[in-house]
């Protein structure tokens, strides 16, 4: 029997610890940090800080575990794929060199020209001055984004003259060398595809579409993600091969460029007039998508990613249904003031509907620990019937959490 580390602590971490627990070949999933409220999902979370990399190491080591796989960005940024490859331990994730891919977005706009991958136009600029005269040749709408990671809260989208000069006085505040991208603004339907890889092999999975703005019909600040569907009824056929074509378009650069090696692709694109255009990349599973797209996959998740790792072909098995995810969050959220609302979720809801992230045990029972609390999913034969079961699911936990109440609306018109 095999054992399992994830890194990680969100609801996304919570969906992969569950699926790698249904695995009949794993007997124990480790989670580190994890958060205390994964327990009721059967596997146990460790503590050990997601940046502690020679401890989680030392505990890979002293506790036989056959696979780790990474969650978040952050250690995947930090290099823990390339201190466990050194400690010679099996894990799935992306190299730091990879990880350039997500973590700068001029890196990511220079591979995409490199390799002719559909994008927006860009320039990188490095001065308030340069900011202006480039932003000003563009023409307006204009994005403006800080290079590095940014949890998707690193950027502007300036609709008038106005809006541009604050925007580029808030970038250059205190930095006055500061490097920002200029994007070209694209219109159309945000989308995400993601795969696992290692080389050539890969595995795609179906589209999904976050909900990233924190309230109703796509208004206000960008957060983590507030919901998320899968697999995308909006889009043809057609469409959705070129979507997955940019993977393997993504893949046959990366081994041309000498990046080759594995872990999970996220293409963050726009379905624009002239085809899916690339956003971003992200080199990591996302969250809240994660929530909606493993469990649509049938085979043993451990022997797929296993499979992968040494160098074989896995053949996806989806199970054909429709999945809903709302996130459950502080209502203060993106604002970090508000903590511990206590969370009481019915007991008899089936393992996997309820996917704890920021959720602590207190004396008086489950309080939330962070901003996004956790993630209900719910799944049917149809889109509509898997958002209506998510939405009544979410209405029945009492307390003072909040979510968006219109997840799915691109799909599902009402
Ligand atoms: P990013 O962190 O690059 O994914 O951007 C966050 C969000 O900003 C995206 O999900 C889009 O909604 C929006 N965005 C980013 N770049 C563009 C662009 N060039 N045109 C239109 N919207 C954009």
């Amino acid at each position: 029997m095999k054992n399992v580390l994830v890194i990680g602590g969100g609801a996304r971490e919570s969906a992969l610890a569950l699926k790698f627990h249904q695995s009949p070949q794993v007997d124990h999933v480790y989670v580190a940090p994890g958060n205390p409220a994964m327990t009721i999902l059967g596997v146990e979370p460790v503590g050990i800080k997601e940046d502690q990399v020679p401890e989680l190491i030392k505990f890979s080591q002293d506790h036989q575990i056959n696979l780790t796989f990474v969650g978040p960005e952050v250690p995947l940024a930090a290099g823990i794929v390339d201190a466990f490859q050194e400690a010679h331990l099996p894990i799935f994730g992306v190299t730091k060199k990879l990880a350039q891919l997500e973590s700068s977005k001029t890196f990511a706009k220079n591979f995409m020209h490199r390799h002719h991958l559909p994008t927006a136009a860009s320039k990188t600029v490095h001065s308030e001055l340069e900011a202006h005269a480039e932003a000003t040749l563009m023409g307006l709408p204009v994005v403006l984004k800080k290079d590095g990671l940014a949890a998707g809260k690193g950027v502007i989208i300036a609709q008038d003259a106005a809006a541009l000069d604050d925007a580029i006085d808030r970038l250059y505040e205190g930095h006055p060398d500061a490097t920002v991208l200029l994007e070209q603004y694209l219109d159309g339907e945000e989308a995400s595809v993601m795969a696992l890889f290692n080389g050539q092999n890969r595995v795609i999975l179906p589209l999904s579409q976050d909900h990233k703005r924190r309230f109703a019909a796509d208004r206000g600040p960008n957060t983590g993600g507030m919901g998320a569907i899968s697999p995308l009824p909006q889009f043809t056929t057609d469409q959705v091969q070129a979507a997955e074509a940019l993977v393997d378009t993504t893949l046959a650069g990366m081994q041309e460029d000498g990046l080759s090696g594995q872990g999970v692709m996220y293409i963050g694109l726009i379905f624009t007039a002239d085809g899916p255009k690339i956003l971003e990349y992200n080199m990591r599973f996302g969250d809240p998508e994660t929530q909606v797209l493993l469990p649509q996959i049938e085979n043993d998740f451990y022997q797929l990613v296993t499979d992968l790792l040494n160098g074989q072909q896995p053949d996806l098995k989806l199970n054909g249904q429709a999945y809903a995810c709302f996130v459950a969050v502080n209502p203060d959220y993106p604002g970090s003031e508000l903590k511990q609302v206590p969370v009481i979720v019915p007991k008899d809801w089936p393992i996997g509907t309820w996917l704890p992230a920021g959720v602590n045990q207190t004396e008086n029972g489950w309080v939330s620990s962070s901003g996004r609390i956790f993630s209900v999913v719910e799944a049917a034969s149809t889109l509509s019937e898997a958002v209506m079961k998510a939405k009544k699911a979410m209405e029945s936990i009492q307390g003072v959490l909040d979510y968006r109440t219109d997840i799915g609306f691109h799909a599902v018109k009402s």
